[in-house]
C-alpha cells in the first residue's frame, strides 16, 4: 500500500455509517458482533459489524513489525473496539484477519509476509489464546474483495484489483471467495509478461508487478521517493518525464490486468482498489481509455464491454476489515 497517504488517526474512531453513539448501539442488540481486520505494512484497521454486516466502529493503529509486534496491535485494537462498542472483549462472536503473505487457514498461520518482517507466525492461535476468541485468517486481498463486493452490493462474478506496493488481483464468485488449491489464485503480478525484463523480488524477469505497482512506480521513477503515489500526478503535470513515462507504465499495465482478468474468468465488475486507487479518476480514466483504444482495433475485445466493467473502490473504504469479519 505505498502511495496510500498515511491515515492519520491514531485514536479509534466510531465508524461514519450508522452514526448513533457506541454505548446506544449495544443495548438491544440481539446477535454477538464480529471483528474484521486488516493488517497492513504501515496500519492496522479493524471494524466491528452488527449481524447485518453494518459497520459499527473502527479502530485504527499503526502496523508495528514482528510478530510479537502484529500480535501486540492486534490486541490492542480488539481491546479498542470492545470499548468503543460496549462489548467485553470475550463478547464478540469471531475475529476474522486480512493480512498479506501465504496463508494456511487450517493452522491459522501466515508465512513470507515480509513487509510486516513475519518468515511464519500461528497468528490465529497465539490472539485466540490471548483474548478467548475464535479468530481465522485470509489473505488481504482476498479479504479486500469480500468486503468490496459486500459494501458495493456487487453480483454475481466479483473481480477486485489491487494496485498497491505489489500487484495482484482477488475473486468473489455470487458470494463466495476463490482461495485456491495452495493459496496464490490472484498472484497476477508475477507473470512475467514485460518485454523490459525488470528483475523481480520473486526471482523472474518481467513480472507485470514490476511494471504496475508502487514498487514499479519507484523504480521507474526514483525522484518519488518512498511514496511516489503522493506526488506522481503534481510531477506529471510540472512536464518531469520520468514521472510521465512511470505514469503511463502504470496505466497500460493496469488495463492490461483488467483484460486478462476478463479474459480469464469473465467477471461481471473488476473492482480497482489498493493505496494507488488514490490517484483518482486519471488512473481510472486512464485505464478505461487504454482499455477502449485496444476495442477501436479489436472487435472482438469491444464485444467485452471492458471499460464498462470497472468501478474504483470508494475512498476511506475499510474493505479488507469487513471481508475478514465476513469471512
Ligand atoms: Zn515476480
Amino acid at each position: 500500500m505505498s502511495g496510500v497517504p498515511l491515515l492519520r488517526p491514531e485514536r479509534p474512531r466510531i465508524g461514519s455509517e450508522p452514526a448513533a453513539p457506541a454505548g446506544s448501539r449495544s443495548r438491544g442488540r440481539t446477535a454477538p458482533l464480529r471483528i474484521g481486520m486488516d493488517i497492513g505494512g504501515t496500519k492496522t484497521e479493524a471494524v466491528a459489524l452488527d449481524a447485518d454486516g453494518a459497520v459499527i466502529a473502527t479502530a485504527r493503529i499503526r502496523t508495528s513489525p514482528g510478530a510479537d509486534g502484529v500480535v501486540d496491535g492486534a490486541e490492542r485494537v480488539v481491546a479498542e473496539l470492545a470499548a468503543l462498542t460496549g462489548t467485553e472483549a470475550r463478547g464478540f462472536a469471531s475475529v476474522g484477519i486480512g493480512i498479506p503473505g501465504l496463508i494456511d487457514r487450517e493452522r491459522g498461520e501466515v508465512r513470507s509476509a515480509y513487509n510486516l518482517g513475519i518468515e511464519r507466525l500461528p497468528l490465529a492461535d497465539r490472539l485466540s489464546a490471548s483474548t478467548g476468541l475464535p479468530v481465522s485468517l485470509d489473505n488481504d486481498v482476498t479479504a479486500a474483495t469480500i468486503g468490496a463486493a459486500h459494501l458495493m452490493r456487487l453480483d454475481g462474478i466479483v473481480a477486485y484489483l489491487n494496485l498497491g506496493t505489489g500487484l495482484a488481483a482477488g475473486f468473489v464468485v455470487d458470494g463466495a471467495p476463490l482461495r485456491g488449491g495452495r493459496g496464490v489464485t490472484g498472484e497476477i503480478g508475477h507473470l512475467p509478461l514485460d518485454p523490459l525484463q525488470r528483475p523481480c523480488p520473486c526471482g523472474q524477469r518481467g513480472c507485470l508487478e514490476t511494471v504496475a505497482s508502487g514498487s514499479a512506480l519507484r523504480a521507474y521513477w526514483p525522484a518519488g521517493g518512498d511514496h511516489p503515489g503522493r506526488s506522481l500526478l503534481a510531477a506529471v503535470d510540472a512536464g518531469d518525464a520520468a514521472a510521465a513515462h512511470a505514469f503511463d507504465r502504470l496505466v497500460d499495465g493496469a488495463a492490461a490486468c483488467v483484460r486478462l482478468i476478463a479474459l480469464s474468468v469473465d467477471p461481471h465488475t473488476v473492482v480497482i482498489g489498493g493505496g494507488l486507487r488514490l490517484l483518482g479518476t486519471r488512473l481510472i480514466e486512464g485505464i478505461r481509455g487504454t482499455l477502449d483504444g485496444w476495442s477501436a482495433q479489436s472487435p472482438f475485445l469491444a464485444s467485452l464491454d471492458l471499460a464498462a466493467r470497472v468501478q474504483v473502490l470508494p475512498d476511506d473504504s475499510p474493505a479488507a476489515a469487513v471481508g475478514a469479519a465476513l469471512a
